[in-house]
């Protein structure tokens, strides 16, 4: 039985021919990349077959696979990297890219993508001029620091730090603050990579200044802070006051560094969330260098930025390691455009979507939440239920642990789906959307949605609730 059904599968070369003709944009496909595609979605077949779920021949002709094929083979040859929708409510998510960029910084890669730029020109001599000096004066500027310097992510600037400075000697840091930070990445890995030895200090929820008096030898080369910026220690805990740190620091001949995170450049004061310090502030108190992220509350793109004190830059400069680690020019056509509009703090709150997410309004979140529902309702069928009901966002990237940020949801059930084949159809749609499960309930975070986006999320609602189980 099952060899008949495999002789009745059609050749490769009918199956593009009918491809070819049935759609016209396949014709700039490369050749081997839609046979590619047609040939796996036959091996598909032939598994089906082998496991009995296909048994008549009649399911393999070429009439009979036609949508699917098609179907199949666009699905196959369009972009890996999707667009996605983030109705998770978590404003700086890792897997979704972080930060979306401002209309000024797109436009900025554009630009820096479209032709040739002055990544590397001294444009007052003609020679061969700093890609850090493209941004350096911008960042001395917001952050109060006398130098600055871009590298790939936080985790590279933290390690160059640290090999700069640290390596072959002791740099002491607080028990509680080494942190894990999602994935695999953990930050005393990383500091140990660079070659520095790690003085742990203190117990996990309490360290005092003393404890870092008593580490302190003649291999050590500097105190660190570590922002912990994914878990918070609740109760009993206590840390030391950065004055009395950056004092005990420089009395001993030490740098003193800090790994800010997440790091912003203005206050947030918003509903929900208490006063994380700001890069400025912590310029200000004295830290020789600090480090943060360009993707994460900073809304820029994936970058890590340290500041400091000029000497100390330079000799970071200067560094072989900061060659391997360095940014691109779209990276620094981005930051720029980004860190702009920071000098307009009221313009930054309105234009970084990072910064307009996490301080929206209640009133705003409540009116998405309404056209939102209203558009479910209108569009989707009668087996899906559409309520709101009040939830919590997080800024997400490790910044504002457990805060919550008071959202609406949209939240909808069905007496014929249960919310996980629900949550896995949103995902598998054209646009995939992710969304989060909560009380047994498939549910929309408005916060993190566009009101652009809302009738592109109604048809998704619309679609996945009018599948059939075979569907999906
Ligand atoms: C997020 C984070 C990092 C890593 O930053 P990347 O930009 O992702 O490399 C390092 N340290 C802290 C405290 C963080 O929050």
């Amino acid at each position: 039985m099952n060899s008949i059904c495999f002789r009745a599968i059609p050749s490769v070369d009918v199956c593009m021919e009918m491809l070819l003709s049935a759609d016209g944009t396949l014709a700039d496909v490369p050749r081997t990349c839609l046979r590619d595609a047609v040939s796996t979605y036959w091996d598909e077949r032939r598994s089906d077959i082998r496991r009995g779920a296909i048994s008549a021949p009649e399911l393999l002709t070429l009439e009979n696979n036609r949508a699917g094929l098609l179907r199949f083979v666009r699905k196959k040859l369009s972009p890996n990297f999707k667009r996605v929708l983030n109705a998770t409510g978590v404003v700086v998510h890792t897997n979704l890219g972080r930060s979306v960029l401002s209309e000024d910084a797109r436009k900025a890669v554009a630009r820096a993508a479209s032709g040739y730029c002055n990544l590397e020109l001294d444009m007052g001599t003609g020679t061969r001029g700093s890609r850090y000096g493209l941004v350096e004066d911008m960042l001395c500027k917001l952050t109060g620091a006398e130098a600055a310097i871009v590298v790939n992510n936080n985790a590279a600037a933290v390690m160059l730090m640290l090999d700069t400075f640290c390596r072959a000697g002791e740099v002491v840091v607080s028990r509680g603050e080494l942190v894990e930070i999602g994935g695999s990445f953990r930050m005393p890995d990383i500091m140990k990579k660079s070659g520095a030895v790690l003085r742990e200090v203190g117990a996990t929820n309490r360290t005092r200044l003393n404890d870092y008096r008593e580490a302190i030898n003649e291999n050590t080369c500097a105190l660190m802070r570590v922002h912990t910026s994914n878990f918070r220690i609740v109760g009993f805990h206590s840390s030391v006051d950065l004055s009395q740190l950056v004092t005990l620091a420089h009395d001993n001949g030490l740098l003193l560094i800090e790994d800010l995170g997440s790091g912003s450049l203005i206050p947030l004061h918003v509903q929900g969330l208490p006063d994380e310090p700001s890069v400025p502030s912590v310029v200000s108190a004295g830290v020789d260098l600090v480090s943060f992220s360009g993707d994460k509350v900073l809304g820029g793109p994936q970058a890590g930025i340290i500041v400091g004190r000029k000497e100390l830059v330079a000799k970071l400069s200067s560094n072989q390691l900061t060659r391997a680690l360095r940014c691109d020019k779209l990276c620094l056509s981005a930051l720029e455009a980004t860190l702009r509009q920071y000098f307009d703090p009221d313009k930054a709150m309105r234009n970084i979507p990072t910064l307009r997410c996490i301080t929206m309004a209640p009133g705003e979140l409540a009116g998405k939440a309404r056209a939102l529902a209203r558009r479910v309702k209108a569009h989707a069928s009668d087996a899906c239920r559409v309520s709101i009901r009040d939830g919590v966002s997080r800024v997400g990237g490790g910044a504002f642990p457990q805060y919550d940020l008071p959202t609406k949801l949209v939240c909808l059930s069905s007496s014929t789906v249960d919310a996980m084949t629900v949550k896995m159809r949103f995902l598998k749609a054209e646009t995939p959307l992710v969304g989060r499960i909560e009380d047994d309930t498939f549910c929309l975070d408005v916060r993190t949605l566009e009101r652009e986006e809302l009738p592109l999320v109604a048809h998704l609602v619309e679609s996945v609730f009018s599948m059939t189980k075979e569907q999906g």
